[in-house]
């Protein structure tokens, strides 16, 4: 059964630890305010000082993180998210840079565009598309692992000088696994030894099969470098978008996942919350792990501060009290009490699973679990 001690108990009631001892004593239990009680007393004791008790569970954290399903007739077309994924030198960052800098309209001439870990780009066609620019595989994998649906489309990456390669397979698999549909670039067609056809060839055996071969994979031939072909690139993804349906409710309370979360000199935790449902505001009730905040500032990925941000909407979000991590879910509760509520249930937690593996004294347990 779960435990509690005096003082927190006191806390949570706001009321004075020594007002609980008192209670105890007529009992003839003599307590100290480090006492540990359990928790049917602690749920007695409140409801003898008036307070209504709501215990929380998995269930219950789960559930209230969650909220209530949207309605049908609530949901609006959202920006497609996308990861690019691929081998180590074939092109991933190039790319990523070449589609900003080509699509990103910033307010004054020269203006600084930030790293934050996502950003976001309007196409000519006014259409806009969200990019995950955080290191592909490693925040890829550690989001999955974390049960996180981040992405809606992979732009796999092939060099078109060296084919299919460890990473690029996968690559395949993660998005397979995943069920996030694939779009392929063949990239470095500028090159002199490149020889897209035989990437094409390739991919078959992984059962990749591009529109070009009869299948339904896009692909397009891309030079990052020369910036050859980045919007009929930037089209598939519109594409492939359109087909998907990606639809969101804007007008309810903001939930997603952090994409980049790091502690900065002078700024404290900052963490990078990329908008799944619902609208994030300045003031908000956030919870993200075991962390927690007011949101305090908004800024997008040009770096101006910002009021809100809706679905498919990345922001580094400041006001937690501690970083949250790459990964974590978030969601904006209704009130600070419930903020401690589902990050003190969840440090709880962490630490009992610590302790447990720690008992076992096994790594492996241990890694297992976190
Ligand atoms: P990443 O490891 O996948 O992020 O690959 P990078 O973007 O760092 O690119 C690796 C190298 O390939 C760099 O030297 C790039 O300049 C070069 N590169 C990337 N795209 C192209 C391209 O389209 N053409 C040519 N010729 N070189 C490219
Ligand atoms: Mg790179």
């Amino acid at each position: 059964p779960d435990v509690i001690t005096i003082q927190e108990l006191a806390n949570r009631m706001a009321e004075r630890g020594v007002e609980i001892i008192k209670y105890l004593m007529k009992d003839g239990a003599m307590h100290k305010i480090t006492d540990v009680i359990d928790s049917d007393t602690a749920q007695l004791i409140a409801e003898e000082f008036g307070h209504t008790v709501r215990r929380v569970s998995e269930a219950d954290v789960e559930e209230g993180f969650i909220g209530e399903k949207d309605k049908e007739e609530d949901l609006v077309p959202r920006a497609p998210v996308v990861t690019i994924m691929g081998h180590v030198d074939h092109g991933k960052t190039s790319l990523l840079d070449a589609v900003r800098a080509a699509n990103v309209v910033s307010q004054e001439a020269g203006g600084i565009t930030q790293h934050i870990g996502a950003y976001q780009v309007t196409i000519p066609s006014g259409q806009k598309i969200t990019f995950i620019d955080t290191p592909g595989h490693a925040a890829f994998t550690a989001m999955r692992a974390r049960g996180a649906k981040v992405t809606d489309i992979v732009i796999l990456v092939v060099a078109a000088d060296d084919g299919v390669k460890p990473q690029t397979i996968e690559a395949i698999n993660h998005a397979k696994a995943a069920d996030v549909p694939i779009i392929i670039a063949i990239n470095k067609i500028d090159k002199p030894g490149a020889d897209p056809q035989r990437v094409r060839t390739e991919l078959l055996s992984h059962e990749i099969v591009v529109e070009s071969m009869g299948g339904d994979t896009l692909e397009i031939e891309v030079s990052a470098l020369k910036r050859t072909n980045l919007d009929a690139l930037l089209e598939a993804v519109v594409l492939q978008a359109e087909v998907l349906e990606l639809k969101a409710n804007p007008d309810r309370p903001a939930d997603g996942v952090i994409v980049e979360a790091k502690l900065e000199r002078g700024r404290g935790p900052v963490g990078t919350a990329l908008v799944q449902r619902g609208t994030l505001k300045l003031g908000d009730i956030i919870v993200a792990g075991s962390a927690w905040g007011r949101v305090r500032a908004l800024i997008n990925d040009l770096g101006d501060h910002t009021k809100e941000a809706g679905p498919s909407v990345p922001v580094e979000v400041l006001g937690f009290d501690t970083a949250p991590e790459a990964g974590d879910q978030f969601a904006v509760v209704e009130n600070e009490a419930r903020a401690r509520e589902i990050t003190e249930y969840r440090e709880r937690e962490r630490r009992k699973t610590l302790a447990v593996a720690g008992q076992r004294g096994s790594l492996e347990q241990l890694m297992n679990q976190l």
